[in-house]
């Protein structure tokens, strides 16, 4: 069954898009970009972050796919290269891109940390003492690009003190043109801010022919950036269960038809 058969049934959301046209690039490219969020995308959310495995059949295809060294393939996420690492669980890994962009894992394993601008990793160490001063530091988490608390299991009297705290002190924050405050389910996260999909996605395309097939698929909000970037250079695809206003030009429900989408992949041609 040709490509075009087997993709007839991809939503298309743009009246342009046409993804077994773009799967038989694809399969005739000797090189190719593959863009990829993780959590909701290559994964399912699940209560406890540390344990969000890819869907089953994700790491075979990206084995593959990275097999083939026409494939570029770039993990894009807001987690940070040390937590992807262990839930990719692949080797060879792909590239990586994590904290937002702020950090890079090349393919070859060459690293590069978050490189801040001034007074931002001053303000990260300042804040980092004040909420060992101020909270218990089983509550406290320190990534490559935020400070976080966590009050997820903790009493409820204690939960507030720890919340309260933490909402005071970061509510009047004058230094937000560096930082976002970003409230997740079960704590507070302050995160270097000015970086975003989309930039990682414009960095990627930069040095690229326009000739190469390249994709993005992701899940949330923050993917749109990556849509626009990607924007009449390359096949944008939404992956989650329910449909809702994107930019993307294809939908696709996972896990069944993110897997169909990997597999035509590494189809040769
Ligand atoms: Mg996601």
């Amino acid at each position: 069954m040709s490509a075009s058969d087997e993709t007839g049934d991809f939503r298309v959301l743009q009246a342009n898009a046409d993804p077994g046209n773009f799967l038989r690039d694809v399969r005739r490219a000797d090189t190719r970009l593959l863009l990829l969020d993780y959590d909701g995308t290559l994964a399912p959310f699940t209560p406890e972050r540390d344990r969000a495995f890819p869907y089953p059949g994700v790491r075979e295809l990206l084995t593959r796919i990275l097999a083939d060294e026409r494939n570029r393939v770039v993990v894009i996420s807001g987690r940070a290269v040390a937590d992807l690492i262990p839930l990719l669980g692949i080797d060879p890994l792909p590239e990586i891109w994590g904290s937002h962009g702020w950090e890079h894992r090349m393919a070859d394993g060459t690293y590069r940390g978050p490189a801040f601008p001034d007074g931002l990793a001053e303000l990260f160490a300042a804040e980092w003492k004040w909420l060992q001063e101020h909270i218990p530091r089983q509550q406290l988490e320190r990534k490559p690009a935020s400070v976080a608390v966590h009050w997820r299991g903790v009493g409820d009297k204690e939960r507030e003190r720890i919340r309260a705290a933490a909402e005071k002190r970061w509510a009047a924050f004058e230094e937000m043109d560096l930082l976002d405050l970003h409230a997740f389910d079960g704590g507070l996260e302050l995160r270097a801010a000015g970086k975003t999909k989309g930039d990682a996605v414009h960095a990627l395309l930069h040095d690229l022919r326009d000739s190469v097939p390249a994709a993005y698929l992701g899940d949330d909000k923050t993917d749109e950036d990556a849509f626009s970037a990607l924007e009449g250079r390359g096949l944008r695809v939404l992956v989650r269960r329910e449909l809702r206003p994107t930019q993307a030009d294809v939908h696709l429900i996972p896990p069944e038809e993110l897997l169909r989408f990997l597999t035509h992949w590494t189809e040769s041609a």
